[in-house]
């Protein structure tokens, strides 16, 4: 007999690491993804077979990454059914993440798709009406089996033709994990994350920037999203864009998203932010970007507050700290650049 194979949406969370299990349990063999766009995963593109392995060690599940960055920055610009209390389009997002699913079913040659939701749980995009729209939305109607509430649901295609056993699927309801920790228990999995916070869409003061920043652009590039998402933010007189890391576990981010032709800059004597200087070819802006960076920069009592900004042109040589050029400057006055913070 030829193996059933089931595509699972996989974010990582235990809801999603479970249903693959149940699924594997009956003998089904599991193909998972895990879609990453600019708002959730997109670090892990940066260290993905890294990923796949952490994946298949801690859970036995055989992943995979998918992009989908462009359609996913196209459709929260208009989600035809609209935001959530932020900015989180989550029924246009899983409308679109079930389509992306079904157009890899082939490549896989898997004959039916699965997701960890669960009924209840989660208050606009699992309620039972709204799990119905997202699968007549997405063309997923009759494919798209929810191994975790699969029984509280009308039997899908791969149940009425025998492919996947009804029987061993579960009917678990509402907001509570014990169901799901139990099943993970008797599949000896002990290490699960965490329930997160959701995507960056979901964070009030984040979704804000993200929607604010719709509205002022009409051509969404993923490098400035990045960009706009990762600690301060100022917009320099002559047009410079500085974005600078907020806490050190925040500067190594904002190094890494730098691009041809932005610079990088960083305090030589005392520890500081790491900051990108994007469009800042204007002199007097790199100026102004190296005073923020020493207004930013750890202060001493006793010291000296002029500090010395090395400016770098691109990872590498912040790396190698070879920098190719130094600015001495004063720390900029908060009623300076009041005014350019974004
Ligand atoms: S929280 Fe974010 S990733 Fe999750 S469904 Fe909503 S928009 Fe999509």
């Amino acid at each position: 007999m030829t193996e059933t194979t089931a595509l699972a949406l996989f974010s990582g969370g235990l809801d999603s690491i479970v249903s693959c299990r149940v699924m594997m349990e009956q003998g089904v063999r599991v193909k998972a993804v895990k879609f990453v766009s600019p708002f959730f995963g997109y670090e892990l593109l940066a260290r993905e077979q890294e990923h796949i392995e952490e994946v298949r060690n801690q859970y036995g599940i055989d992943l995979c990454l998918r992009d989908v960055s462009a359609q996913y920055i196209k459709m929260l610009r208009q989600p035809p059914h609209g935001y959530g209390k932020n900015f989180n389009p989550c029924i246009d997002c899983k409308i679109l993440l079930f389509t992306e699913a079904k157009k890899m079913m082939a490549e896989f040659n898997a004959s039916l798709l699965i997701s960890g939701e669960v009924i209840g749980q989660r208050p606009m995009s699992q309620r039972k009406d709204t799990l119905r729209l997202i699968e007549r939305d997405s063309g997923c109607r009759g494919i798209l089996l929810r191994p975790l509430c699969a029984k509280s649901q009308p039997p899908t295609q791969a149940e009425e033709d025998g492919l996947v056993d009804r029987d061993r699927l579960h009917d678990l309801y509402g907001r509570g994990r014990q169901g799901q920790i139990a099943l993970a228990a008797k599949f000896g999995i002990d290490d699960f994350p965490a329930p997160a916070g959701g995507c960056v869409l979901t964070d009030p003061i984040k979704s804000k920037q993200i929607s604010r920043y719709y509205d002022e652009e009409a051509d969404i590039q993923i490098p400035d999203l990045l960009m706009m998402m990762t600690g301060r933010q100022f917009t320099l007189p002559n047009g410079g864009w500085l974005a600078m890391g907020r806490e050190a576990d925040e500067n190594p981010k904002v190094a890494s998203l730098a691009e041809a032709d932005d610079l990088l800059l960083q305090m030589e004597e005392r520890p500081g932010p790491t900051a990108i200087l994007r469009r800042g070819s204007h002199p007097e802006d790199l100026k102004y970007a190296a005073g923020l960076v020493v207004r930013y920069a750890r202060k001493s009592s006793s010291g000296p507050t002029v500090g010395t900004v090395n400016i770098f042109t691109d990872q590498q040589t912040l790396i190698d700290n070879e920098p190719m050029k130094q600015i001495l400057t004063e720390p900029l006055a908060d009623e300076i650049f009041k005014p350019w913070q974004r």
